[in-house]
């Protein structure tokens, strides 16, 4: 990670670290990194979006790049426009689930999946650099706008089909999913009920999709007797569902079911998950074929283990899902769009996520500043065995440590300022002891880092 990348690309609070003259110098490095071509640029429904996405175009149009600009867009959408368009790369103007007052700048490469770390590196260097390339006054880019919403869906219903219709109530948080997701719903044949769907920046709810967050989804998902609920992040990115008796779906088991569907519907091959992602997803897909793969965290991984060696489903257990088959962009809107196919083939949610193996999964974030992560990384390390008496200690992405019925994974956030513990185990007094234990140990960690 650089001075400017994180884990997600740029996310900053506007005004502050991200100002236009930063969203101006990405689009210059970008435009000199590329040197040439065309990039598709969209954003989410942020105050700060305009502002930010024209600055963007601009540096890029400086350095001579060519720029398709498709204006308020879910990430998803983004994705495939690059493809559609057969574009060099994309932009996404977007700080997904933050609060408000955050925005970020995405990087997209033309197959769909978000730019590597050792891409962004190299962003990163030109823009240090300021070393920027100067396109002479008849070789400036042009700019010209497009909408390939309609073709979205289009090629969407190439690939999922319903025999039946539901019915949908979709919340988009007010975020960018609002432009696609009901109407992607709605074209699949179902009656779509639409929550917190005006794409204004203010936002209604917490964006992060979470039992809390959805209370509202959940409400309505009963009061509506409707066959199940979705809901997105601010950029569309990730998906959480309700089930047809308006309960949230817990990640790990909706993973678990849209993991086991790609194999039914795909053919037998590779998941590709993440480290922070529990046993219930193996014991759930073996039978239908699945191998589970682990990578670090974040949909980069996930994707260019999917782009290298191939699989017929990636997904991370905060609800962000590749189906490689579709695009490498995580998409929660067709994400959406194959739940109801999973639906219509197999039955009700509720039933079906009785299928899922079932062990406790607690989460936990403790406050960590910045400068402190690595050193307080260092120390949980060095004083894990201490505290547990683990099996195994995996350090691709953080430290997981684990014994064959119960695992925790200690992570910094790459985008808060935050420390991150998630854990399994087989019983609800087992998981809160570990927790427990585990919240002491990071606490010690992070005073004395
Ligand atoms: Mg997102």
């Amino acid at each position: 990670m650089g001075k400017y990348f994180g884990t997600s690309g740029i996310r900053e609070i506007v005004n502050e670290t991200l100002t236009p003259e930063l969203a101006l110098n990405v689009g210059k490095a970008l435009g000199t990194y590329l040197s040439g071509g065309t990039v598709v640029v969209g954003m989410d429904t942020r105050t700060s979006g305009e502002m930010l996405k024209r600055a963007v175009i601009s540096g890029l149009l400086s350095t001579g790049v060519d720029v398709i600009d498709i204006g308020l867009a879910p990430t998803p959408l983004t994705g495939f426009a690059i493809r559609l368009y057969g574009a060099d790369a994309g932009v996404t103007i977007t700080a997904s689930h933050n609060p408000p007052e955050y925005n970020g700048i995405k990087v997209w490469q033309p197959n769909g999946m978000a730019y590597t770390p050792e891409m962004e590196n190299e962003l990163e260097a030109i823009l240090e650099s300021g070393n920027f390339r100067k396109a002479t006054w008849n070789e400036i880019g042009s700019i010209r706008r497009a909408d390939p919403k309609d073709e979205y869906i289009k090629k969407a219903l190439e690939v999922v089909h319903l025999d039946s219709s539901y019915t949908v109530v979709v919340d988009s948080g007010n975020g960018a999913g609002s432009i696609l997701s009901p109407y992607l719903q709605r074209e699949l044949g179902n009656r779509v009920i639409s929550l917190n769907s005006h794409p204004t920046g203010f936002f209604v709810r917490e964006l992060e999709p979470n039992a809390k967050s959805l209370s509202a989804l959940a409400k309505t998902v009963r009061a509506m007797k409707a066959d199940v609920g979705i809901a997105h992040d601010g950029d569309a990115d990730r998906i959480g569902v309700v089930d047809d008796e308006g309960n949230f779906v817990e990640y790990e088991v909706m993973l678990s079911l849209i993991a086991g569907y790609a194999l039914r519907k795909f053919g037998k091959g590779k998941i590709v998950t993440t480290v922070d992602a529990g046993f219930a997803l193996d014991d759930y897909v073996k039978p239908l074929g699945g191998e589970v793969i682990r990578t670090r965290v974040g949909d980069v991984a996930v994707a260019d283990e999917l782009a290298r060696h191939g699989g017929v489903f990636g997904g991370e257990p905060s609800g962000t899902w590749i189906i490689p088959q579709w695009n490498l962009t995580p998409d929660g809107i067709f994400a959406g769009a194959l739940v109801l196919e999973m639906i219509d083939r197999l039955g009700p949610l509720s039933e079906l996520a009785k299928e899922v193996p079932r062990y406790v999964t607690l989460r936990a974030k403790i406050p960590c500043p910045n400068e402190k992560k690595a050193r307080a990384m260092e120390l949980i390390a060095q004083e894990a065995l201490e505290a547990f008496d683990y099996e195994r200690l995996i350090d691709i992405d953080g430290v997981r440590i684990e014994n064959s019925d119960w695992w925790i994974l200690f992570r910094p956030s790459g985008t808060e300022p935050i420390m991150r513990i998630t854990l399994e185990a087989h019983t609800e007094e087992k998981a809160r002891e570990l927790m427990e234990k585990a919240e002491k140990l990071v606490r010690r960690a992070i005073e004395r880092a």
